[in-house]
């Protein structure tokens, strides 16, 4: 019996991942795997770790960069109905992993909802959202999560309060975990004040990022004291180009891949990025975006 029976109508095999991240380049998934219920999510991920299959949640696609090889396991995507639901009670909601961030955080501040003005602009799922801690300088997503149901990699349910995430900049304590809903808890506020101030933030993002072009938002973290696009600019690397990858010239801290760009392109210009940085700088830019590499070259990612 093959760990996947029973489930064949709700996995696609060779899947392509491209399509489905916001890079549009690298290979397929072994295994794609849409489930209609958590119940059976729990089921094919017990399965999956008794087979020592590896696994991986792909939410929005906005911060993975799938290898050119693929992934050789079980990916797994929320965006059956099952995993976007909100549920209120008063100004508190539970909220589906697989709900659309950015139509979710303007609808909440437009009911003057004040939490999720920080993430205006920002390509995500809530699991994703949660996982990254999204933000930028005006907050973070995690401000707002009060708790977490998940399931664990053997399958089972779990619920953990905010602070066992350990949410920090861009990182949480969720490795192999498969967020399903996020109880987050809001301030009210008059609307129109938290809607403007929604409206201002996605603004200057629009202002000031290539949003329209296939990126991963922001590839580096920034360092301690320092912006990772300001040090990529100052070593001279807005414009440079390797292959279809191209250092955004409206934000250095963005790639932008053209139609013709691989995984291999953007991993060497980031690759090129990081040596460069160090020479005119001294200092070593950390990834901010998941990097799915072939199984077995994990261990050499950074
Ligand atoms: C144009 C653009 C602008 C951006 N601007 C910002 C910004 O201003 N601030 C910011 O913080 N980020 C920004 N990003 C990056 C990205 O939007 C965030 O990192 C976002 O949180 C990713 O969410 P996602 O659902 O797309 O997750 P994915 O990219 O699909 O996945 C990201 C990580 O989360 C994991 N994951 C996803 N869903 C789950 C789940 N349900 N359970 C467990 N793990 C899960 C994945 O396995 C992966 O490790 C930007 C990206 C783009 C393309």
């Amino acid at each position: 019996m093959n760990w996947w029976q029973e489930f064949e109508a709700n996995i696609e095999q060779y899947a392509p991942l491209g399509p489905l991240t916001w890079f549009h380049v690298g290979g397929c998934a072994r295994f794609l795997f849409r489930p209609n219920s958590a119940t059976n999510l729990s089921l094919v991920l017990k399965r999956a770790h008794q087979e020592g299959v590896p696994v991986r949640v792909l939410g929005a696609g906005a911060n993975v960069l799938v290898s050119d090889a693929g992934f050789d396991g079980l990916v797994i995507k929320l965006n059956h109905p099952a995993f976007r639901t909100v549920s209120w009670h008063a100004t508190t909601a539970q909220v589906g992993c697989g709900v659309d961030l950015m139509p979710f955080s303007r609808k909440c501040s437009e009911q003057g909802l004040v939490g999720l003005e920080c993430v205006a602009g920002v390509p995500a799922t809530i699991g994703g959202a949660i996982r990254m801690n999204a933000g930028g300088s005006a907050g973070e997503i995690g401000t707002i999560v009060r708790k977490v149901t998940l399931l664990n990699p053997n399958g089972t349910l779990d619920n953990w309060p905010a602070a066992r995430l350990q949410l920090g900049y861009r990182t949480s304590a969720i490795s192999r975990h498969v967020l399903l809903v996020a109880e987050l808890e809001f301030d009210a506020d008059d609307p129109k004040v938290v809607s403007s101030r929604y409206e201002k933030l996605f603004q200057q993002k629009q202002q000031t990022q290539p949003l329209a072009d296939k990126s991963a938002g922001c590839i580096f973290k920034n360092p301690a004291g320092y912006k990772a696009g300001q040090l990529i600019d100052t070593a001279g690397l807005k414009g440079t180009r390797v292959g279809g990858a191209v250092v955004s010239d409206r934000h250095a801290n963005f790639i932008v891949a053209s139609k013709v760009a691989s995984a291999a392109d953007i991993l060497s210009l980031i690759d090129l990025i990081q040596r460069r940085v160090f020479e005119h700088h001294g200092l070593t830019l950390e990834r901010e975006i998941d990097v799915w590499e072939p199984v077995g070259q994990e261990a050499i990612a950074t």
